[in-house]
């Protein structure tokens, strides 16, 4: 294995936002490219860091012809007949992987393995951060209604916004999130292009390696360091504007995924993006209620909120960007206020109503 795959590489020692994709394939599933070819495209497009998510398979980490230059997060798109979830921080294939996904196979699971509570355990068991991709998007939804929320880490609320049916999948997994946090789950809002062509696919259809691209506030270069933004909820996802939200009390800043616990005090929430591309807005919500928009044109949008913060409350906060259409930007992690209620035990299911 070339050095440069440890987790623990460092490839750049300053704290940052660093960007990249969290849902790659490679010709070791069902993708075109060579993991060489993969890493090559992703340093084209301007990506710090790439997650390589063949379905059912590992292969790719091992067969690369050269140091990749970049941080790659080892990961697996577990995929079965019921759904696909994601993987991340993957050092090894256990021998009990290996019994649920025989061979070199990468096709769905058709019969067994329905307890995905059951697998998803196990993979948690073994260090590695979980992800349900693509929750909504048919035919490949997240079909275990009985799945526990949590063991889940992380959800992918947007998926390769180039495929048709993501126009409506995407922004309902946006809204199903929210309803999770509503309820006091902190589970990790991520994006994914799910990349399995070339750079030029013929016809209308014209995917991307990086969009979405999620950006991480990492405190070093290095896929352990990535992951650990990633438990912390320090990420927002994006179409391309970069994206600023901060949450002032005093004279603190805290950024995206900082929990402030049970203080009172006026906190100043203010979010800033770019609007490359005519009319659209910016928007702070508050446990699911917008309570503060900005519209602009081309340019940088401000909009700054004050919020009295009651040490009694549980709150979180976002910033959202979208298109004159309405079609998100740009979409934060929450930053959190009050205390800390663990949820109750929920599944997936209950939350589907009316999406
Ligand atoms: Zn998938
Ligand atoms: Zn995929």
């Amino acid at each position: 294995m070339p050095n440069t795959l440890s987790p623990t590489t460092i490839f750049n020692p300053t704290p940052g936002w660093y960007a990249g994709d969290f849902h790659a394939h490679t010709n070791f599933s069902d993708g075109v490219l060579s993991p060489d070819e993969l890493v090559a495209l992703a340093q084209a497009e301007g990506l710090d860091f790439l997650a390589i998510t063949d379905h059912n398979a590992i292969g790719a980490l091992s067969a690369f012809e050269t140091s990749p230059p970049r941080p790659i997060v080892r990961g697996i798109e577990i995929t079965l007949q019921i759904g696909h979830f994601n993987v991340f921080g993957v050092d090894s294939w256990p021998d009990w992987l290996a019994e649920m996904l025989p061979g070199e196979t990468w096709r769905e699971r058709e019969r067994d393995w329905r307890d995905s509570s059951r697998m998803m355990a196990m993979c948690k068991a073994e260090g590695w951060l979980v992800s349900i991709n693509h929750p909504l998007l048919t035919p490949w939804e997240w079909q275990d209604a009985g799945t526990l929320l949590s063991h889940l880490d992380a959800l992918e609320i947007w998926n390769d916004p180039t495929w048709g049916d993501n126009a409506w999948a995407n922004p309902a997994a946006v809204a199903y999130w929210t309803r999770l946090l509503n309820a006091g789950y902190r589970i990790t809002a991520l994006g994914g292009s799910d990349y399995h062509f070339t750079n030029q696919e013929p016809g209308p259809y014209q995917p991307r390696l990086g969009l979405p691209r999620t950006y991480v506030y990492a405190e070093q270069l290095s896929a352990a360091a990535i992951l650990e933004a990633v438990r912390k909820q320090r990420a927002y996802m994006t179409m391309g504007p970069t994206l600023r939200f901060e949450a002032q009390m005093q004279d603190v800043i805290h950024g995206i995924g900082s929990d402030l616990g049970a203080v009172a005090g006026e906190l100043t929430l203010t979010a800033e993006a770019s609007l490359p591309h005519g009319d659209g807005r910016i928007q702070i919500i508050k446990n699911g209620e917008i309570i503060a928009v900005e519209r602009g044109s081309d340019g940088r949008i401000t909009v700054q909120r004050q919020s009295q913060l009651d040490p009694a409350e549980t709150a979180w906060f976002r910033c959202d960007a979208l298109d004159a259409e309405g079609h998100f930007l740009a979409v934060s992690n929450p930053i959190f206020t009050g205390p800390h209620l663990p949820p109750a035990p929920h599944t997936f299911g209950e939350f589907l109503a009316d999406i």
